[in-house]
């Protein structure tokens, strides 16, 4: 009862409405606010684990200065609107930093930018094109503080309050991308001590590594790299800090009278001359479309680095307008931390759903109360099967941490059990379909429950879209909601029914006109002509994807031939393994597959793979391929397809086994493996070039 009373009141700090906001009341409020954010600070700074996400966080910190903003006699100097971080606990001897260590003032829109650079322009009295700023990735890890003396690596600590901070020397000392000893080059000039700031950071992979690892020993993971990252920097034992592969990013020093630097951008370069590491995407800007166009570019590009990134750091660059603005007790006023929309929220499951697939799998969904991730609402979240279940340890009426990055799949990164009040419930697989109620198997060596039955009709739903979808049958205009209404009206049972429809079964649907009603048919019909390997693809053969569709029809001469062939036939061509064989020949063994297979063949669709020329062009045949970036002229399907007629492969990741990586614009990091292995790159143009020669 008290968690619970407990939890309404964080959903009424969320919500508070400031403009209503009586005197009278906002005393009480505030402190209530403070009290709050002091929990949530302990819970993240010190425990490395917080209950709450972090746009929550932002929320209430926002509300609190709203508040005080609105109320200035209720500004009190120990509010968390004045402090950073959290008071320290023991464990780490203190120490004090050369000069303080701060936070950063938060942008979540251009228009929050808009303000910080008016007021920037404003108070040195100079116009748009007379101030430039340094544009940084924000690295999502935890600040550090390291102080070289007479060149030597002596002492590093954690940000702490941002006064006292907490002495993690032999931790940093594990990190092997922090030198022990800086560069001496000739008429570079070290000072006998300098104090310089950067971000430790774990790298994504590292990331998953460590949490599945702790998941296997049964301890509580890590909502984040930034939390991972900071736990990792506060182990007693620096043997468990040198296990986790920590990184770092230098950003900034404190200014010392041995050096003649002006600005921050010459700062930087100097860090990196003397062998600190400095993250290379770093641009100089000036006024609001150069920053804009910066942040942009980063938006979907970040999410190509091995690290977080989550915002862009904007940086007056001239170290003399930087002290004429000065700082207050938690930032500096002449920097701003623009944040990307949040990739992760917390959030409440009110049910685990049960679906049933294309291939009769079945998979527990979390239905969540609705929350808005990455800019987008979401209220489901897979949990793949009952291990999953099992490992998370989910139950009904939890709260957790759901990720979303970008069109990929919402997921439960982790619960939150320091919220479960004794009203969450355990969740069970059932033993029947809970679409057709059939019954359900566990197949050796898999984690999915499956339907037994072919003519389930969740699997008809799911297998139809999977038909009419694009990389496989390509059928325009049939996506879901078509399908469904289709089944409805029980003008369609099977995907072959498809190519019977009439004229008037189709314009008899809701929203369908005339011109729609051609187009569909025109699209129907013009799918009857796919290649072959498309054909076998949409079928939904279990572990035939469209590369293994394609390497099979390569082998044989039409469907005929490879419905009668044996299973050694099939295991033997190349990337062909006994499970897909098998899965092969059971598919077309079943009685209710092979009528749907002479309903496609009397529609007229095309059975021989004739039609897909294979040319076997020079340049491809046999060639792995990787691409990055965008294409002007191709969508990466078709560029895929064009590889693959020419006797080419296209593979996800870059090898050593890379032939050639095809670059378009805004290229990952794809292209810096390509560099690092010394693989050809191929631009758009010679790719056209290639196709035509
Ligand atoms: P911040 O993360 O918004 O930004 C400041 C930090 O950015 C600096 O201290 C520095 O370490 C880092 N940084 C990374 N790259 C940088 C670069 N290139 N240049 C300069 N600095 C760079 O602020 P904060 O004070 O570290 O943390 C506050 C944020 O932490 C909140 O906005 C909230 O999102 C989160 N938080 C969440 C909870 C929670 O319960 N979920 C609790 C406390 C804080």
């Amino acid at each position: 009862m008290e968690e619970k009373s407990k939890r309404s009141k964080l959903e009424e700090f969320l919500n508070i409405d400031i403009k209503n906001i009586i005197k009278n009341d906002a005393k009480l409020i505030v402190e209530g606010l403070r009290n709050e954010l002091a929990k949530h600070n302990y819970c993240y700074y010190i425990k490395d684990n917080p209950i709450i996400s972090d746009a929550q966080y932002d929320r209430l910190m926002r509300n609190l200065e709203a508040l005080e903003k609105k109320y200035p006699e209720l500004i009190s100097e120990d509010s968390p609107t004045r402090r950073i971080g959290a008071p320290l606990e023991g464990g780490f001897s203190t120490v004090e930093h050369g000069e303080r260590m701060l936070s950063l003032q938060d942008a979540f829109s251009y228009q929050e930018l808009k303000d910080f650079l008016a007021r920037v322009y404003k108070d040195l009295e100079r116009g748009e094109n007379e101030v430039e700023f340094i544009c940084e990735l924000k690295i999502d890890g935890s600040a550090v503080s390291l102080v070289y003396e007479d060149e030597r690596f002596a002492r590093g600590a954690t940000r702490g309050d941002g006064v006292l901070g907490e002495d993690i020397t032999s931790n940093l000392k594990t990190i092997r991308a922090i030198p022990l000893r800086l560069f001496k080059k000739a008429g570079v000039k070290i000072p006998s001590r300098l104090e310089v700031r950067g971000e430790v950071y774990l790298a994504k992979d590292e990331f998953k590594r460590i949490n599945t690892e702790r998941e296997e020993e049964g301890l509580a993971t890590f909502a984040n790299p930034r939390n991972a990252a900071a736990g990792s920097l506060r182990q007693i034992d620096p043997q468990s800090t040198a296990s986790r592969r920590l990184n770092i990013f230098i950003y900034g020093a404190v200014a010392s009278g041995e050096l003649d630097i002006a600005s921050h951008y010459e700062m930087l370069n100097y860090l990196a001359e003397v062998g600190l590491k400095i993250n290379p995407n770093i641009r100089k800007t000036a006024g609001f479309e150069e920053i804009k166009r910066y942040l942009e570019s980063w938006e979907e590009k970040r999410k190509d680095l091995p690290y977080e990134t989550d915002g862009v750091v904007i940086k007056v660059n001239d170290f003399s307008y930087q002290r004429k603005l000065g700082q207050t007790s938690r930032n500096p006023r002449w920097a701003i931390a623009y944040k990307f929309p949040p990739e992760e929220e917390v959030t409440r499951i009110l049910d685990i759903k049960v679906s049933v697939g294309r291939t009769g799998a079945l998979t527990p969904v979390a239905v969540l109360k609705p929350v808005t991730v990455a800019g987008s609402t979401i209220s489901h979240a897979t949990l793949h099967n009952e291990d999953e279940i099992r490992r998370k340890d989910v139950k009904v009426g939890d709260w957790v941490v759901v990720h979303k990055a970008g069109d990929v799949i919402p997921e439960i990164v982790k619960v939150i059990k320091e919220r479960r009040d004794g009203s969450q419930k355990e969740f069970r697989m059932p033993d029947k379909c809970p679409v057709c109620r059939s019954d359900v198997i566990k197949s050796e060596g898999e984690v999915a429950l499956r339907c037994t039955s072919m003519a389930c009709p969740a699997q008809q739903y799911e297998r139809i879209v999977h038909f009419a979808s694009k990389g496989a049958m390509d059928i325009e205009g049939l996506g879901p909601a078509v399908v469904e209404k289709l089944l409805d009206k029980k003008l369609i049972k099977d995907s072959a029914d498809i190519y019977y429809l009439k004229y008037d079964d189709i314009f008899s649907l809701e929203n369908f006109k005339e011109k729609s009603t051609k187009n569909l048919l025109g699209a129907i019909e013009k799918s009857k002509k796919k290649p072959l390997s498309r054909l076998l693809f949409a079928m939904g053969i279990r572990y035939v994807g469209s590369h293994t569709a394609d390497v099979v029809t390569r082998v044989f001469a039409d469907l005929d031939s490879l419905m009668h062939a044996g299973y050694e036939e099939i295991e033997e061509i190349k990337e062909i393994g006994p499970k897909i064989a098998e899965s092969i020949i059971f598919f077309f063994k079943h009685e209710q597959n092979l009528k749907v297979i002479e309903k496609l063949r009397k529609a007229g669709v095309n059975f021989s793979p004739e039609l897909k020329k294979v040319l076997k062009k020079e340049a491809f045949a046999g060639k792995t391929f990787v691409l990055t970036g965008k294409l002007n002229d191709f969508s990466r399907d078709e560029a895929k397809e064009i590889i693959e007629n020419f006797g080419g492969r296209v593979t996800s990741s870059v090898s050593r086994g890379t032939d050639a990586v095809l670059v378009g614009e805004g290229p990952g990091s794809k292209l810096d493996d390509a560099r690092r292995y010394n693989i050809r790159l191929i631009s758009e143009e010679e790719f056209k070039k290639m196709i035509k020669d």
